[in-house]
């Protein structure tokens, strides 16, 4: 199977069309010139990894860049599996993630050059490439060095890439990507998504996650338009880059942190985003007060629920009424996905009733790299159990309510904390919050309510605790309120709440 590979496709049909833009170097190319150079690349590949080609890992620890792209779909058109690195994280964190991949070929920028040192020590069989040019050849250099090479042909369940979980509620899992659950993902996106040949896509989120490198990337290429690549957000350019009107960004991607931060920058301003079909937010829960000041501005905002392990599952429809008609929610189900919410009897509960959401189509990965155990826990009669909590209404859109390791139990009635972190992000002082469940010898478990107050804040913890008695049940209020200077998040800005919990178990002892 040779004919997934969207470039080849692409090339063929529009080779002259713009698709990729480098906003760091303003370095573009074209559909014909971005094969030309995954060809090269894919040569290079060839050559590096010689016989040890088929199914070995290239990983790549980078910003994002014109060449992480044209490096992915190298990888794909060489047989090899691209795997793309959190550079957020360190050299102890980055370490398992090296010894679970085993890479051939390790990519990087200059930048995590110190970490890439400690890292190769460990395996000396890894080759290692920079992506600038120092004693030796850095990677654009040798592409260009290199002789095209001719796309071999990979049965479409073999694996393309890795994509390692963000690490929410504990160690990373590599998530095996076959070269039909990218396709399909890509599909996915491309229907909810509004994507086609026209669009331009503004891409800052890294390629490390799912959202940036499946959603947008290849979603984006695949469909004919062009990407926008940056190497980092910040507000200023981002906005920056939104308001220009010959680029004309029709697509934009963020987090809810990113979403929030850019909504509250001095240089904000509704103007700059007019030019927007929408503004996809996901990854993470979303305040409605956000949503809400979007659409004010007249910024078609969409809420969207996913996973490293299915790609786009449930999407908001671009459309303002069903934004507004369905506060909070998630939308509904991506083309190609069988969705079910199932309750703790392994039975599917009636509509309106929270379960765990199981999920099956060709989008979803057939398990984790190296991990058996894992994969089979996770894993029911070829259902994936997300481990998240949700329910679907009578007009067929879904909420996501909490993950269920996150959900406790208070004197018998279950608790969602994201429940109560919507109801203390609501109280004006508090920047950010989150809530976990920890044993309690007189309930079974209780809430401890992490607070991070705005600067000049008055409010004590009597006050925050009259807040949520005002807007919760008993059972549901957190039994301590503690002020904090961080929540410890993710690099997608996802609450770690397993460490909090190990915060709380190691003050108590
Ligand atoms: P790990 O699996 O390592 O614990 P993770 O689940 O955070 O990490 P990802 O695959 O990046 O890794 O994130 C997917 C998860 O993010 C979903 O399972 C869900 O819990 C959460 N999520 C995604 N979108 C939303 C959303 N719109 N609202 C609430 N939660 C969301
Ligand atoms: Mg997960």
């Amino acid at each position: 199977l040779v004919t997934d590979d969207p470039i080849l496709y692409r090339a063929r049909v529009a080779p002259g069309r713009p698709a990729l833009f480098e906003i760091a170097t303003g370095r573009q190319l074209t559909y014909a010139e971005l094969d030309a150079r995954i060809a090269r690349c894919a040569g290079l590949l060839s050559e590096a990894l010689g016989a040890r080609r088929d199914g070995a890992r290239v990983a790549m620890l980078a910003r994002n860049s014109m060449d992480s792209i044209v490096l992915a779909f190298a990888c794909q058109r060489a047989g090899a599996i691209y795997v793309p690195l959190n550079w957020r994280l360190n050299a102890a964190e980055l370490r398992p993630i090296l010894a679970d991949c085993a890479p051939a070929l390790l990519v990087h920028d200059e930048e995590f050059a110190s970490t890439v040192a400690s890292l190769a020590g460990a395996d000396p069989e890894m080759a290692v490439i920079s992506t600038a040019d120092g004693p030796a050849r850095g990677l654009a250099a040798r592409i260009e060095a290199s002789l095209p090479a001719a796309p071999v042909s990979v049965d479409a369940d073999e694996p393309c890439v890795l994509l390692y979980t963000s690490g929410t509620t504990g160690q990373p899992k590599g998530v095996v990507i076959t070269r039909r659950n990218a396709f399909f993902a890509a599909i996915n996106f491309s229907v909810v998504g509004e994507i086609g040949p026209k669009s331009v896509a503004l891409c800052d989120l890294p390629f490390f996650h799912t959202i940036g490198l499946i959603a947008v990337a290849r979603t984006t290429l695949m469909l004919g338009g062009t990407l926008v690549v940056s190497d980092r957000f910040t507000p200023a350019r981002t906005l920056a880059a939104l308001a220009d009107r010959q680029r004309a960004v029709t697509h934009y991607f963020a987090v809810p942190q990113i979403a929030l931060a850019l909504r509250n920058d001095p240089a904000y301003s509704a103007a700059a985003l007019a030019g927007l079909h929408a503004l996809f937010v996901g990854g993470a829960p979303l305040t409605q007060a956000l949503i809400e000041s979007y659409l004010d501005d007249g910024v078609a905002l969409v809420n969207g629920y996913g996973m490293s392990e299915a790609g786009t599952v449930l999407h908001v429809p671009i459309d303002r009424r069903a934004v507004q008609d369905n506060p909070s929610s998630v939308g509904l189900p991506a083309p190609l996905l069988d969705i079910r919410i199932v309750g703790e009897d392994g039975r599917e509960v009636d509509e309106g009733e929270i379960g765990e959401l199981w999920l099956r189509g060709p989008a979803v990965t057939p398990g984790y790299w190296n991990k058996p155990q894992e994969t089979a826990a996770a894993f029911t009669d070829g259902w994936y159990r997300t481990g998240d909590l949700g329910r679907r209404e009578a007009n067929g859109f879904y909420r996501i309510v909490d993950r269920l390791k996150d959900m406790y139990i208070s004197g018998g009635e279950n608790v969602y904390p994201a429940e109560v972190e919507a109801v203390l992000a609501s109280h004006p002082d508090i920047l950010d919050a989150a809530v976990v469940g920890i044993p309690d010898i007189r309930w079974g478990e209780c809430g401890v309510a992490y607070v991070v107050v705005g600067p000049g804040a008055v409010a004590t913890g009597d006050e925050i605790a009259g807040h949520c008695a005002a807007r919760l049940a008993a059972f549901k209020r957190p039994a301590r309120i503690l002020f904090v200077e961080a929540i410890p998040r993710t690099a997608s800005g996802k609450v770690q709440k397993h460490v909090l919990r190990q915060f709380h178990s190691d003050e108590t002892l």
